[in-house]
C-alpha cells in the first residue's frame, strides 16, 4: 500500500555511477528534496561502475582511435574527440569542487594520472596515426600530444612492449602525459556515502524494481521488492530516473512510454587478461590503445593498461568480448529473449542482418582458446607467456538497437538517454564512452527534465560553483581550459607526480 512515506520527489534506479552523479547534482540543487535510491545488489556499484568492472580509462580521446575517423579526402575528423575531451574536464571539474567539499576525501583513491598513448604497426596506420595527430596538436585540448615513430623513442615510453618487437617494423606512437585512470567504483562510493548521510535520502540496497507505470496525476508508481523479505512495496515519485545499466532497457520497456518504444539491446560481454607476474606490472606505466581490427566493434579496441586499484599496481589486457544472454553481470539468462517485444523485434532483426561483420566477430571471440588469446597480446607484448596472465570477467554492456526509418534498426554504440515528453522520466541506455562523461550527461539530463529550475538564478550559481566552466566553452577558450586544467590537477593530485614510474 502507497503511503505518504513511499513518496519522494525523486526515484533514483540502480546505485551505479550515473544515479550517484544525479543524485548528487540534486541534493546541492534542492537539498529539501525528498530522494530514494533503489538497488537490486546489497551493495553499491556491484555492475558496470565497479574497477575491475570496467577499463578505468578517463576518456578524453587522446588515445582511443576510435574517436577521431579518417574523411574520404584522407583528413581526420576529430569533432567526436573534442566532444569527449571537453566532457572528461568537466567531469574534472566537478570531482575538484566534491574534493573541495570533503565528499571525495582522498581524489588518488579514485583518479591516477597515467599516460595515454596510442600505439600502431604497419604503414596505414603510422600513416594514419601521424596524420591525427597533425590535425590533434592544432587545439589546445590537445596541444601537448607527442608524436613518435623512432623505435628508440618510443621505447622510452613503453619498455615492455618494445621488448622482442621486430626494429624494422613500422612503428608509431602518441603520447599524453596528462592521462588518467579511475576507479569508478571508489569514486561512485564517495557520493552515495554522501548522499545516504543527508538529509531526505534514502538508499535500500537489495530492492529490486519489478514495475513502474505513470498514474493519472502524472506522477510514477514503482513496484519494488525487498529481496531479503520478499515483500512487495509500491513507492511513487515526481520524477524517476533509470539508470540501472543493462537492466534500463527491461525497465523501460516496462513503463511503456511511447518515447520508449522501438528501443532494444544487445548484450556484449568483456573480459580481460590480469597480469601476475610483479617483475611485468613494475615495467608498464601507461594505457596503450591500439587500432581495432577490421568489422569489430569500436569498444573492442585492445588496450594494455596500467591501472590503479585500491592503491595498488595492476595490467590489464583486453578487451575480448563474450556473448551471454545477460544483460547485467548478475542478472538473468532470460534478459535477452524476455526484452524482445513487438515493438523491437524489427529493429534487432535489421540490426543483426546489418552487423554481419559484428557477428562474425562476436563468434570468433566467442571461440577462442587460451593460445588464440595468448596471440592476441603478443601483438602488444611479443614475449608474453601464457602463465603470467589470468582470464578475468569484466562487466556487461548492454548495446543500444534504435528503430530506424531506411534499415529498420541500427546498433549504437555510444550512449543515450530517453526522455518522456513531460521529462518526468529519464533512462540511461549503453555504455560508452560512459562513466567519464556522467557529468556532463547529467547536467544535459537536468536541462531537459527540470527546464525551468536550470534556468533559475539559483541553479546556475549552485551549477557555477560546482563547474566554474559552465556555461562556457573549454573547447572554444583555451585560457579558460588551462586554467581549468591547472586547478583540477592541483585539487585532484594529478600534479607533480612522477610520470613514466616504471617501478
Ligand atoms: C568492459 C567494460 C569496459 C568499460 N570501460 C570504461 C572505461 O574505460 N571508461 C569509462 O568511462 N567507461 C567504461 N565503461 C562504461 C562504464 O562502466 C559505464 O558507462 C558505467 O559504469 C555505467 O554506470 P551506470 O550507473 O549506468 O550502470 P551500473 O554501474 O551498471 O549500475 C547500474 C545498477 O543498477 C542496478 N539495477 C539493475 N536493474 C535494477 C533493478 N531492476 N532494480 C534495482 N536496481 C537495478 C544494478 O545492480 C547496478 O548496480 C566500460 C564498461 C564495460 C562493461
Amino acid at each position: 500500500m502507497e503511503t505518504q512515506e513511499n513518496h519522494s520527489d525523486v526515484i533514483l534506479i540502480g546505485a551505479g555511477i550515473m544515479s550517484a552523479t544525479l543524485g548528487t547534482f540534486l541534493k546541492k540543487l534542492e537539498p529539501s528534496w525528498k530522494i530514494k535510491i533503489f538497488e537490486r545488489m546489497d551493495k553499491v556499484t556491484a555492475e558496470s561502475s565497479e574497477a575491475w568492472n570496467n577499463a578505468g580509462t578517463g576518456h578524453s580521446a587522446f588515445c582511443e582511435l576510435n574517436y577521431t575517423t579518417e574523411e574520404d579526402d584522407g583528413s581526420i575528423n576529430i569533432d567526436k574527440a573534442i566532444k569527449i575531451a571537453e566532457s572528461f574536464e568537466v567531469s574534472k571539474e566537478f570531482w575538484s569542487s566534491l574534493t573541495e567539499e570533503g565528499i571525495i576525501e582522498d581524489p588518488l583513491k579514485m583518479i591516477r594520472r597515467i599516460p595515454h598513448m596510442s600505439f600502431v604497426w604497419g604503414d596505414k596506420n603510422t600513416e594514419f596515426l601521424r596524420k591525427r595527430y597533425e590535425a590533434m596538436r592544432q587545439h589546445h585540448l590537445f596541444s601537448d600530444m607527442q608524436f613518435s615513430d623512432d623505435y628508440e623513442h618510443i621505447k622510452s615510453w613503453i619498455p615492455l612492449i618494445m621488448e622482442g618487437r621486430d626494429a624494422s617494423q613500422p612503428l608509431a606512437a602518441t603520447r599524453m602525459d596528462i592521462g588518467t585512470d579511475v576507479n569508478f567504483g571508489s569514486l561512485s562510493r564517495c557520493m552515495f556515502d554522501y548522499l545516504k548521510n543527508s538529509e531526505g535520502v534514502e538508499l535500500k540496497l537489495h530492492h529490486e524494481v519489478e514495475d513502474i507505470k505513470r498514474l493519472k496525476d502524472g506522477n510514477w508508481e514503482l513496484e519494488i521488492k525487498d529481496l531479503d523479505s520478499g515483500k512487495e512495496q509500491k513507492y511513487t515519485a515526481n520524477f524517476v530516473f533509470i539508470g540501472a545499466g543493462g537492466g534500463s532497457l527491461p525497465l523501460l520497456e516496462k513503463a511503456d512510454v511511447p518515447e520508449g518504444r522501438g528501443y532494444g539491446g544487445f548484450p556484449i560481454s568483456g573480459k580481460w587478461l590480469v597480469c601476475n607476474k610483479q617483475e611485468l606490472i613494475d615495467k608498464h606505466y601507461a594505457k596503450v590503445y591500439g587500432k581495432a581490427s577490421v568489422g569489430s566493434p569500436p569498444m573492442s579496441v585492445p588496450h594494455l593498461d596500467t591501472r590503479m586499484i585500491d592503491g595498488k599496481k595492476a595490467l590489464l589486457f583486453g578487451p575480448y568480448a563474450g556473448f551471454s544472454t545477460k544483460f547485467l553481470k548478475h542478472g538473468s539468462y532470460l534478459d535477452l529473449p524476455s526484452s524482445i517485444k513487438w515493438n523491437n523485434i524489427w529493429p534487432l532483426i535489421s540490426a543483426g542482418v546489418h552487423n554481419i561483420p559484428l557477428t562474425k566477430y562476436l563468434i570468433e571471440q566467442v571461440t577462442q582458446s587460451p593460445e588464440d588469446r595468448l596471440e592476441a597480446l603478443q601483438e602488444y607484448l611479443p614475449e608474453a607467456q601464457l602463465e603470467d596472465w589470468e582470464l578475468m570477467d569484466a562487466g556487461q554492456r548492454v548495446q543500444v538497437i534504435k528503430k530506424d526509418e531506411e534499415e529498420g534498426g541500427v546498433l549504437e554504440f555510444g550512449t543515450e538517454v530517453v526522455y518522456t515528453q513531460d521529462g518526468s522520466l529519464a533512462t540511461l541506455l549503453g555504455a560508452s564512452p560512459g562513466a567519464s562523461t556522467s557529468v556532463s550527461i547529467m547536467l544535459g539530463l537536468l536541462k531537459k527534465c527540470f527546464p525551468g529550475l536550470e534556468a533559475s538564478a539559483k541553479w546556475k550559481k549552485e551549477l557555477s560553483e560546482l563547474i566554474p566552466s559552465y556555461g562556457k566553452s573549454l573547447a572554444k577558450d583555451a585560457d579558460l581550459l588551462y586554467k581549468t586544467r591547472e586547478r583540477t590537477s592541483k585539487v585532484l593530485g594529478l600534479k607533480g607526480e612522477e610520470v613514466n614510474v616504471l617501478a
